[in-house]
């Protein structure tokens, strides 16, 4: 069939349908010229006269029909069976009875097959064809042109009614067939295509990982809950999940372990949660859940304890047994807001605030977390002009040898003193300098200058004196760091063995091989290592001679409560005899008096450190400290 050629079932077929159809006209073709065709062999073996003539033309034109088909010429084919076929009913009428003439059946017939194969123009012409020659019968009948003679009735008539009733029976039900079998596979073509809809509807509103809701359905999921739960007067809390270890699982053990460990916490998160709860992912290693209560928020604080409590569990992963945590922030609707974007931002500052905490814990929000993030915002953009304007200070504060009450070491310890006299706290700082990569500018800074210091102190007297410097993780991560050591000491004229370095439990945690590597050759350059605020991580002892080091400081936290706390008490005794066991010395920081003090020595503390001495002095103070000593 020609693209121009509209088939009378649909208008919108592509190619390969299209192949179908005229596959299947010209098998009907053959079909019904096949049938027609023995019918007229039928109806010539008793016709006489001129019908024998009428009949034999038909057949050799229903021949010429069936060879056209049988060489794929369709359109050709249907043409000339149903033009001879309504040119043989017109001569057959207008030879016999006229428009009462039993040739007139067959009109009907010829209808049903230019249904079934032709074209809209073919049905069209075929329909035109048909009432023209009734009409030209008519007419010509009463113009008296033809004089109709109705024959008496002889059993070759009753036989050539069957004919055309077979014949149209046969073609009927052809038509009838080919609509049900298209009804058919039209209602299976729609069944599929509302398969793959609400396939596609699922993988748009799903992560393909863990099958769980995503981001934009969560926010569906979110307006459902919201107003689910204003109905029935409840809130809505919005408990956001943030993996605190998640990326050294990726980067140690493979994408496909950091895959598998998601697919575990979500079967865990999942089972943790009631079916009017939600469980979301966020992104990476974020998920959110929703949960409805009624006014009793200590139902929370369970929810959240369990969901930190199940990312907390080990996981076995390719045979390896992996530990991670998760610090989770809350947000309220409508207390907080009723906008999913703004509840997330707030469940997401309170999420920060619980990693501050310490992580593996859970932190409500509030309105001073958004006064914060804005301050932490305000300092962030004062950090880089105050390194270039050189606004930082060190100060200085003595370790002190409590067998003999001699200073052997000093801190150094980063200020940024402000234009209003203020100061500004490292604890504070810090963390920003680390989140936005100043760190590794200022860390070297502080390195540089504390190496100058010392030097500076031992040439005028205290040839024997020790500084120490705190390190950020980050300032492992560029591979510099041995690089600046040495500048700074060669710089200064100080040797390695004058130098501390000391690091924080956690940065021992993350990253080992590379962190240990790179310890390994300061300690060879002499350069002696501190684990810093000992009892806060996870670390054990054993692990700790990993990283050549040589002392212990125990945080603070411990000493402070130390004269209050017997179970702090107990905790101190077993460092400093697990310590000394293993050939490290220990470092009690936060000494503030007398009492602490004597305990310390008791327990056998080699070094001590705090506001008992000294608190943390500018330069010049700590020289004249020095000299006075
Ligand atoms: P840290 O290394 O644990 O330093 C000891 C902190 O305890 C200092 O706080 C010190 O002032 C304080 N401290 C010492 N003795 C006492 C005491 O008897 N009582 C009390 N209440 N506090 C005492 P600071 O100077 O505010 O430093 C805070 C933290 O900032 C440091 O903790 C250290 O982790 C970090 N930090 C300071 N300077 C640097 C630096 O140059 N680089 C890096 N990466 N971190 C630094
Ligand atoms: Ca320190
Ligand atoms: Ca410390």
């Amino acid at each position: 069939m020609t693209p121009t050629q509209k088939p009378l079932v649909s208008s919108k077929l592509n190619s390969e349908e299209r192949d179908v159809l005229s596959h299947i006209r010209r098998y009907r073709l053959m079909q019904i010229s096949g049938v027609t065709a023995l019918g007229l062999a039928a109806s010539l073996l008793v016709a006489r006269n001129i019908t024998t003539v009428i009949f034999a033309l038909g057949l050799a034109c229903l021949l010429v029909a069936l060879i056209l088909a049988f060489k794929h010429r369709v359109l050709a084919s249907a043409y000339v069976l149903l033009g001879s076929m309504s040119a043989m009913l017109f001569a057959l009428a207008s030879t016999g009875a006229g428009l009462f003439d039993l040739a007139i059946l067959g009109y009907p017939g010829l209808l049903i097959f230019a249904a079934i194969l032709g074209s809209v123009g073919l049905f069209v012409s075929v329909m035109s064809f048909v009432i023209i020659q009734c009409v030209l019968l008519a007419w010509l009948t009463l113009q008296g042109v033809i004089t109709p003679h109705i024959p008496t009735l002889s059993w070759p008539h009753v036989l050539f009614i069957l004919v055309i009733f077979v014949i149209t029976g046969f073609s009927v039900y052809l038509l009838v067939y080919d609509i049900k079998r298209l009804m058919l596979s039209l209602q299976r073509e729609n069944a599929k295509v509302q398969k793959s809809r609400a396939k596609i509807q699922h993988l748009a509103h799903h992560d393909t990982l863990t099958n769980l809701p995503n981001r934009f359905y969560g926010e569906e999921l979110f307006l459902q809950s919201l107003a689910a739960s204003q109905q029935k007067q409840q809130s809505l809390a919005l408990l956001f999940i943030d993996l605190d270890n998640f990326k050294p699982v990726n980067d140690a053990m493979g994408h496909a372990a950091g895959d598998n460990l998601l697919e575990q916490l979500t079967q865990r998160l999942s089972s943790s949660l009631q079916p009017e709860q939600h469980l979301i992912r966020f992104g990476g290693d974020e998920f959110l859940v929703l949960a409805p209560f009624s006014r009793d928020p200590g139902h929370l604080d369970l929810l959240a304890d369990a969901l930190i409590q199940q990312c907390a569990s080990v996981f076995e992963i390719l045979q390896t047994q992996v530990v991670v945590s998760a610090s989770l922030g809350i947000a309220i609707a409508p207390k907080h807001g009723t906008e999913f974007k703004q509840l997330c931002r707030k469940a997401d500052i309170a999420m920060y605030q619980a990693k501050e905490d310490g992580r593996n814990t859970y932190h409500y929000y509030d309105e001073s977390l958004d006064k914060a993030s804005d301050e932490k915002f305000r300092l962030l953009q004062l950090l880089r002009p105050a390194m270039n304007e050189q606004q930082f200070e060190l100060y200085y504060q003595p370790m002190v040898t409590l067998d003999n009450g001699e200073i052997t070491t000093v801190e150094a310890l980063l200020r940024w003193p402000q234009s209003d006299g203020s100061m500004i706290s490292p604890d504070r700082f810090i963390p920003l300098a680390e989140s936005c990569g100043i760190i590794n500018e200022l860390g070297s800074w502080v390195i540089h200058q504390a190496c100058i210091f010392c030097a500076s102190l031992r040439q005028s007297g205290t040839s024997n004196l020790r500084v120490s410097v705190n390190l950020s993780v980050v300032q492992f991560k560029d591979g510099q760091l041995q690089n600046i050591v040495e500048t700074a000491l060669r710089k200064a004229g100080l040797p390695a063995e004058a130098l501390e370095l000391e690091l924080t439990e956690s940065l021992l945690i993350d990253d080992t091989d590379q962190i240990q590597k790179q310890l390994f050759e300061l300690s060879q350059l002499g350069i002696t290592i501190a684990i810093d605020d000992f009892g806060t991580g996870y670390s054990n002892l054993g692990y700790l001679r990993y990283f050549n080091a040589t002392k212990l400081k125990i945080d603070r936290s411990f000493i402070s409560s130390l004269c209050q706390s017997e179970q702090d008490e107990t905790l101190v005794k077993a460092i400093v005899n697990m310590a000394s066991s293993l050939g490290l010395r220990t470092v009690a920081e936060g000494i503030e008096d007398e009492a602490t003090l004597n305990k310390l020595i008791d327990m056998g503390c080699d070094i001590g450190q705090g506001y008992y001495w000294s608190k943390p002095v500018p330069a010049d103070e700590l020289t004249i400290l020095l000299e006075n000593q």
